[in-house]
């Protein structure tokens, strides 16, 4: 079916057909703890004859999210011990993570940042909060490129992006910046000439990096939207996370990527999923992930080939989860080294 806006309580869930009467309890308490969006193009997306939906699985609130396991952790990457000031998480040297808002048009059941995100989260930059961080890093030389995440930053208003770009047009440094969005594939007639504009508004090398972890999350609307963005001159980038009962198979995943390139978007992350609380029924061991990439190697071309990253728990930075230096140390545990040169162990103790 298809609704005529977001669905963002259970109520609307099972109204719109998307939630049988037997799980509606189990669905209000999900509520009561994480926030729930579902656009207009993703219900349609949803099958609800099918119980293993993709769709559904990575969008439908699951009584499973109310299961926390010890080592999970509402802040799994670390953003707020590398946060120097409001919305600005500082991690490497040459770029700064710039969080503006912490709305998104979907919530994802999986999310990284699920104690960050949603009407209970930590809300849009006030204009002094924007200040200081613009400061922040118009008094950094060394940050060459700024992330515009949360949250998903195409919610703001194309006034509000551009007031954004052009506050960073004026600081010579930052060259690159890099926007990481879900919606021109979740709501994509957004995606229209003003907030194209808004993008390009800085005049600095602006990339996109578009989230989607199914092929059938390319609609014909969705493939328009990305096509409008690459037309512009926009470098288009991915990033999938992988997900346990979504895209966890190598004939799902090739298909991902090569609909990602079919499309102008080049395969750029693929997640190891984050160890966020209620997430662990999305969570693949690194050795299953690592199986799932070999199986990729050889079988799709080398313009398909995502890194396989894992995000170090604890702010430790990212690492090829894939490397030869990643060892096995028993019991399913991995040894690998953050970029500083510090062993750690995956998972975590
Ligand atoms: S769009 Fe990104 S930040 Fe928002 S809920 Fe999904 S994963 Fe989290």
């Amino acid at each position: 079916m298809t609704a005529a806006r977001s669905l963002k309580t259970v109520g609307d869930l099972a109204a719109a057909g998307l939630l049988p009467e037997d799980r509606l309890t189990a669905a209000a308490a999900v509520a009561g703890r994480y926030a729930i969006a579902v656009t207009p193009a993703v219900a349609a997306l949803v099958d609800p004859a099918d119980p293993a939906d993709p769709i559904a699985r990575q969008f439908l609130p699951d009584p499973a999210e109310l299961v926390t396991l010890p080592q999970e952790r509402a802040d799994p990457i670390g953003d707020l011990a590398h946060s120097p000031v409001e919305g600005i998480v500082h991690r490497y040297p040459d770029r700064v993570l710039l969080k503006a808002v912490h709305v998104c048009p979907v919530y994802c059941r999986f999310c990284f940042r699920r104690e960050m995100v949603g009407p209970e989260g930590l809300g849009t930059l006030s204009p002094d909060a924007l200040d200081v961080a613009l400061s922040y890093i118009a008094g950094r030389p060394e940050i060459w490129e700024v992330i515009l995440t949360g949250g998903d930053p195409l919610v703001l208003s194309p006034r509000r992006l551009e007031e954004i770009m052009l506050r960073l047009a004026a600081i010579p440094h930052v060259r690159i910046v890099r926007f990481h969005t879900r919606v021109p594939a979740v709501d994509p007639e957004r995606v229209d000439a003003a907030l194209i504009a808004a993008l390009k508004a800085s005049g600095k090398t602006v990339y996109v990096a578009l989230h989607a972890n199914h092929p059938r999350e390319f609609t014909e609307a969705a493939r328009a939207a990305v096509a409008r963005i690459a037309d512009a001159g926009i470098v288009l980038l991915s990033q999938t996370v992988l997900l346990k009962g979504v895209n966890d198979d190598p004939a799902v995943l090739a298909e991902l990527m090569r609909t990602f390139v079919e499309n102008r978007v080049k395969p750029y992350y693929l997640h190891h999923p984050d160890l966020a609380p209620g997430t662990a029924h999305f969570r693949l061991t690194l050795a299953e992930g690592r199986a799932l990439v070999t199986a990729l190697r050889g079988r799709i071309s080398g313009l398909c080939q995502p890194a396989y990253i894992l995000d170090i728990p604890g702010g430790h930075g990212k690492v090829r989860a894939d490397a030869p230096e990643v060892e096995e140390a028993g019991d399913g545990c991995f040894r690998l080294r953050d970029f500083r040169g510090v062993a750690h162990f995956y998972p975590p103790e």
